[in-house]
């Protein structure tokens, strides 16, 4: 900011600008008086004292401009006569006057160099905390880090921690938003209570508090230790007491880095790995370092490409009927072969084509492609239905339904052969789309299921407002489904949910005969896993299907 720039300037020459007031002072007196007696006259040159006393009040403030106001009235006051020949005094009335005019000309320069020197200070002030906590800001940090950079940091810094409020939203929509400010300073005043002048606090943005130790001989791990209470202690709020879910990144500072700003993004990339984990602190360690932001950069950019250079391919696992054997139809499952990297899976590069419109092409190229096996199938004899998986955001695209409904047509396949498997309804904010869409596919035949069913993101809620077929019960239950009790009564359970709203129940991961049986003795519908078929490219898949006369004998 330019005043503060500007004020930083003075506050660094303050010292000059002092002495040279006073050498000002000093020398003006003698060539006030010098001017009188070489000219003969005292009253016009009187008023060069103006000079003096402004720059006393401005450089000294009131009580400089007042002094500099009296001691130039008594200087040129009774001692200096109105000639020098004649040696002849002034009039008592004219440098009483003249005095009183020195004095308050130097009380309101020092009254305005004052509160110009207070509003100045106060902008400083401004640029370096946070108006509302009084704690100093993400600025003041940065500043404290350049002179860690410098070496100049006296207190020799060890950590710096980046301290997150996760259920901000969460407590801000339950009482209001004066929580988070409530909050933040309980948690700063606790932590600055606790290490004294061992740590300096700041607040950085609304729910993040910085704070930076000093305390090098201690490990990261003892420090959180020491900070765990805090942490654990309630925020009272109008004397409620309410949890706060902390989560912290920290960096180590002792290092010397590059540029100040990468210490804070270092422990702000180790907050961003807290808050995606259950473990609630994590320590910057070069496997989070920002390449990955880079790395997920290039690969999106090679996706672009992927699909028109024809590294894509989707391989595809049967879903059998549980109660005949027969194969009702596949799962497409996307591969990506990237000349360099060889085979990406699915989880490396889905999600993150999801953060980008790149999902909306990836998907269109997956349906699209699915419904031309079909067909290619069907020439052959394999008539089956697929299911493709759909990312939730193809569904807020206002137009997905009618792309979707637009492939069916082109390939002329009828909406019963698609099924659409969708993992992350809860992320489904805009109803608006996702329901319009949804009411667009299901008209015209096509079928959706809740994937993933019993963990994350798809819950029973989801059950009650989507107009799903079937529930693909987790994985994880169906592994342990043979070890253990518990699994084996979710299943049973969702089976009997699945059934009750006149849905199949689909059992995805069966890996062995076992757990095939015991799915068949629960009632459940559909299976599909390692045990029946791994994925497979398309003319493997075929091979296959032939081979077993599209009839799964277990
Ligand atoms: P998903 O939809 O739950 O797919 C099932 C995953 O389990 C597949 O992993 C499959 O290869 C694997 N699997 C099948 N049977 C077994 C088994 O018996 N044991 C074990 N351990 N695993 C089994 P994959 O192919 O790596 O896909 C991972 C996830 O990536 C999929 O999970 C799906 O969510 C996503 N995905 C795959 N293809 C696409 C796609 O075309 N579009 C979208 N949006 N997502 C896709
Ligand atoms: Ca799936
Ligand atoms: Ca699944």
């Amino acid at each position: 900011m330019k005043t503060a720039l500007s004020f930083e300037w003075i506050e660094r020459h303050y010292n000059s600008i002092k002495s040279s007031a006073i050498l000002m002072i000093i020398l003006s007196i003698p060539a006030v008086y010098g001017l009188v007696y070489l000219t003969g006259g005292a009253n016009a040159y009187s008023h060069s004292m103006y000079a003096p006393i402004l720059f006393a009040g401005f450089v000294f403030g009131i009580k400089g401009g007042v002094i500099v106001g009296v001691i130039a009235g008594v200087t040129l006051g009774p001692f200096m006569p109105i000639d020098t020949v004649t040696m002849e005094p002034q009039q008592a009335v004219n440098w009483i006057y003249r005095s009183g005019f020195f004095v308050i000309i130097g009380f309101l320069s020092g009254a305005a160099s004052d509160s110009t020197r207070r509003y100045m200070k106060h902008v400083k002030w401004l640029t370096q905390h946070d108006a509302v906590s009084g704690l100093s800001n993400r600025s003041a940090l940065i500043d404290s880090l350049k002179t860690l950079k410098h070496g100049r940091h006296t207190k020799g810094a060890g950590t710096l921690a980046v301290i997150s409020i996760e259920n901000v939203l969460e407590l801000e929509t339950a009482f209001g938003p004066d929580v988070t400010g409530e909050a933040v300073m309980q948690l700063a005043t606790g932590i600055g209570g606790l290490l004294g002048d061992k740590a300096e606090v700041y607040r950085i943005s609304t729910y993040h508090i910085a704070v930076l130790f000093f305390v090098k001989e201690q490990g990261i791990e003892s420090l959180h230790t020491l900070l765990e209470e805090e942490f654990r202690r309630p925020v009272s709020f109008k004397g409620i007491p309410l949890h706060a879910d902390i989560r912290v990144g920290y960096a180590d500072v002792s290092k010397p880095r590059q540029e100040p700003g990468q210490y804070l993004r270092e422990a702000e990339t180790a907050l961003r790995a807290a808050s995606e984990r259950t473990h609630p602190w994590v320590v910057f360690g070069p496997e989070l370092d920002s390449t990955s932001a880079r790395e997920n950069l290039e690969l999106l950019g090679e996706l672009m490409e992927a699909v028109n250079r024809k590294q894509l391919a989707l391989h595809y696992q049967p879903k059998v009927s549980l109660s005949s054997g027969a194969v009702l139809g596949v799962e497409a499952l996307m591969r990506w072969t990237h000349p360099k990297l060889g085979n990406v899976p699915p989880g490396k590069f889905i999600p993150r084509a999801e953060q980008s419109t790149l999902i909306d092409m990836l998907t269109e190229w997956a349906i699209d492609t699915a419904l031309a096996q079909l067909v290619e199938w069907k020439k052959s004899g394999i008539v089956l239905s697929v299911a493709v998986n759909i990312s939730t955001r193809n569904l807020l695209q206002p137009d997905f339904a009618v792309k979707v409904l637009k492939l069916l047509d082109r390939h002329k396949v009828k909406g019963a052969s698609l099924e659409l498997e969708v993992t992350e309804w809860a992320l489904m904010k805009d109803l608006r789309y996702a329901s319009a869409n949804m009411a667009q596919l299901t008209n015209a035949g096509i079928f959706f299921s809740i994937d993933d069913f019993g963990t994350g993101y798809a819950s029973l809620q989801y059950l009650k407002d989507f107009p799903a077929s079937s529930i693909k019960i987790d994985q994880v239950f169906i592994r342990r489904i043979c070890e253990r009790k518990r699994p084996e009564l979710i299943v049973a359970s969702s089976v009997d949910l699945a059934h009750g709203l006149e849905m199949e129940a689909v059992a995805e991961g069966v890996e062995d005969i076992a757990s095939y049986k015991l799915l068949c003795g629960l009632g459940c519908d559909i299976a599909q896993g390692y045990f029946i078929s791994r994925p497979a490219p398309a003319p493997e898949f075929a091979e296959w299907y032939k081979k077993s006369g599209g009839m799964f004998k277990a």
